[in-house]
């Protein structure tokens, strides 16, 4: 999609990939909600909604061609699965604090998940959010942080060090554990836990993950692929 559309953002794609997965095919039930704070994992969101039949192949193939459904950012309307338009770093979790606590004051059943990236923890409102988070016990709130170490202009520890993440959403109020975002049983194990407190998923991840020449290469934050690499790309997912 990525390469016929010759646009970037691949490698927090691939970071996000295995969690949306876990997320879509074990977890989500009818009465949750799920925001993509994230938005620029667009396309990882997409495949994720296609592999459990709600998109189809040829809604792929729309991929951020002009008047697409599917843009680079999760669009405002259209897809019911998707609740915002996201993208703009920093609003996903407000978002899904006042759905959470709009389910508790309606009686409501069902969960919220939101999932975050590193480096959108430089926005303050996501720590305005998790104020809120835990004062109203949003015990029903999951947030699942995609911590690949990189953002759009370097690491996170050179642009605003996040020190110990999880060790800060615990001072929150959030039950939180640190898990490997690319280990499905340990996505699902954690993403079925649910505290009688706000929850916080901290995801180790790897930028461009199963692609070796972009793990871990801030580069492949914005670069779409070229027919080479793209041909590389492939053989290296084939042999897996
Ligand atoms: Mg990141």
């Amino acid at each position: 999609m990525h390469y016929e559309s010759g646009v970037g953002h691949i490698g927090g794609n691939l970071s996000a990939l295995d969690i949306l997965l876990c997320l879509y095919h074990k977890i989500l039930q009818k009465d949750d909600a799920f925001i993509l704070s994230k938005g620029h994992a667009a396309g990882a969101l997409y495949i994720a909604l296609w592999s459990v039949g709600v998109l189809s192949e040829a809604d792929l193939v729309q991929f951020h061609r002009e008047d697409t459904l599917l843009s680079g950012h999760p669009p405002v309307s259209g897809i019911p699965e998707v609740l915002f338009g996201t993208g703009s770093l920093g609003h996903g979790l407000s978002l899904a604090a006042g759905l959470a606590l709009g389910k508790k004051l309606k009686g409501q059943p069902g969960r919220v998940f939101c999932m975050l990236s590193d480096g959108e923890w430089n926005e303050g409102s996501n720590w305005e959010a998790l104020i809120f988070a835990n004062q109203q016990n949003l015990d029903n709130l999951t947030i699942v942080v995609d911590l690949n170490g990189l953002q759009g202009f370097g690491t996170t520890r050179e642009v605003a060090d996040l020190g110990v993440l999880g060790e800060k959403l615990r001072t929150f109020g959030f039950n939180t554990e640190e898990i490997n975002g690319h280990d499905p049983p340990a996505i699902i194990r954690a993403l079925e836990t649910q505290a009688a407190q706000p929850n916080a998923i901290v995801a180790n991840t790897t930028k461009g993950n199963g692609i070796s020449f972009m793990e871990n290469r801030l580069e492949w934050h914005y670069l779409p692929l070229n027919e080479a690499l793209y041909q590389q790309a492939l053989q290296e997912l084939t042999r897996l």
